[in-house]
């Protein structure tokens, strides 16, 4: 369905230069913000994905999307094209409320030369994004939603020079429109050609050692569970140790430790790694920062000449899981003497998750409050810790008799951004005091 909304082109005619492009507006949705949990089924372009994702969430738009289980995600995004096309479908729902399942984007099943069809997959991932936000297509000027996409570029605009690839993604014509639906400013990527970095070639095989060593002995592979634990570092900001035991050769010098979070690795180069001295038969233990994807970790043992044992030893790590919502809420009104008025105390008990960061709070009038404010301030978002009792006053808020007609709804947030459900209350009137006169006599 194309609506044409005459506010857009009202602004059209006010803000943007003769000649330029102008978006086209498939549905005015909301003009408060926008957050759109998604699924990403098809890790084969998680790197596209991530892109697309990214040149919206830093558009400056008050859009953001936010990674989430699929079954509590509002858009999958799932390989099922053939050839380098896409395909967006969205759900608006009249309440405003978006609900899992709702948007659905088709991209391209991964053929041919994967690394090379990435860079059109990311164009493909920002555009059918864009479908999602609630543009249409706009052929006018250039647009990364002109309705047809070359190999390297929309159709209407200039194609990047060889070996580089449009990085950029959006143009401000396509933000220009975001912005119209749900607020923020116009901020255009800075660049928008980026070389197309290809992984290193192999390394020649080192040439025979004179004379020829075995290998190392591998490091004792403990099991996955007992290799690798994931913990809060004393800053609080959330780390990943590996520890395992070091074999019992007396040749092995140091350790290297890498992540993939493609498969398991058979060769550390190219990859995050780190390298720290090895005593044999002892343990040894490094951190990695806190992901939000799964990674298999792999531990090589090496020799003063710098060779590696055959294989690692490796264990996989799932990424954290999503917070749970804050529990025990319960909101009162409470007199507040001072100021000769009451106000809204409210209070619950944390989730244990240690990627726990903030609660999210926000106050509906007869009804509970379905999504958090889009940017919320400092007070409506205050620092949690992971299991404690937590206590907040609503102090902007002297809510008089109609307390009790709305409702507060909290939310758990996690290092990532991701929310919990939310826990809701409907303020009680706390219960008086008894008031205790002794009578002398
Ligand atoms: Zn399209």
């Amino acid at each position: 369905m194309t609506r044409k909304l005459p506010i857009a082109l009202t602004l059209l005619a006010l803000a943007v230069p003769a000649g330029a492009a102008a978006y086209e507006i498939n549905e005015k949705v909301s003009s408060d913000g926008r957050v759109v949990t998604y699924y990403n089924a098809a890790p084969e372009h998680d790197w596209a994905v991530e892109q697309g994702v990214r040149a919206w969430n830093e558009s400056g738009a008050d859009v953001e999307f936010v990674e989430a289980p699929r079954r509590e995600a509002e858009l999958a995004l799932v390989a099922e094209t053939q050839g380098l096309k896409g395909h967006a479908r969205s759900t608006h729902r009249g309440d405003g409320v978006q609900r899992p399942g709702d948007g659905r984007i088709s991209l391209p099943v991964a053929s041919g030369d994967a690394r090379e069809q990435r860079f059109s997959v990311a164009l493909i991932a920002a555009h059918e994004l864009g479908h999602i936000l609630g543009l249409d297509h706009e052929d006018s000027g250039c647009a990364t939603m002109n309705a047809t996409i070359t190999a390297a570029a929309p159709i209407r605009c200039e194609q990047p020079p060889a070996k580089q690839w449009r990085c950029g993604l959006l143009e401000e014509d396509d933000i220009r429109g975001v912005v119209e639906l749900y607020g923020g400013r116009v901020d255009p990527p800075r660049r928008r050609y980026c070389p197309k970095v290809r992984p290193k070639p192999k390394p020649p095989p080192p040439l025979p050692l004179d004379p020829p060593t075995p290998a190392p002995a591998d490091p004792v592979a403990l099991t996955p569970a007992d290799a690798i634990e994931v913990t809060s570092d004393p800053g609080g900001s959330s780390r990943v140790l590996v520890r395992w035991r070091n074999g019992e050769s007396e040749r092995i010098r140091s350790v290297v430790v890498a992540r993939s979070r493609v498969s398991c690795p058979s060769e550390p180069d190219g990859l995050e790694r780190k390298t720290v001295d090895a005593v044999p038969g002892q343990q040894g233990t490094v951190t990695f920062p806190l992901e939000l994807e799964s990674a298999c970790y792999a531990v090589w043992s090496r020799d003063r000449k710098g060779t590696l044992s055959r294989r690692p030893a490796t264990a996989w790590l799932d990424g954290p899981a999503s917070p749970d919502a804050p529990r025990s809420f319960e909101a009162t009104l409470a007199p507040s003497h001072p100021l000769g008025d009451s106000a809204i105390s409210l209070r619950w008990r944390n989730a244990e998750a240690s990627t726990l960061r903030k609660v999210v709070i926000a106050r509906a009038k007869g009804r509970c409050p379905t999504r958090p404010p889009r940017r919320p301030r400092s007070w409506d978002a205050p620092a949690a810790a992971a299991d404690a009792f937590q206590k907040h006053r609503d102090l902007r808020f002297y809510p008089g008799a109609d307390a009790e007609g709305h409702c507060y709804a909290v939310w758990s947030r996690d290092r990532f951004g991701r929310l919990s459900r939310p826990a809701t209350a409907w303020p009680k009137v706390a219960a008086p005091e008894e008031e205790v006169i002794v009578l002398a006599g």
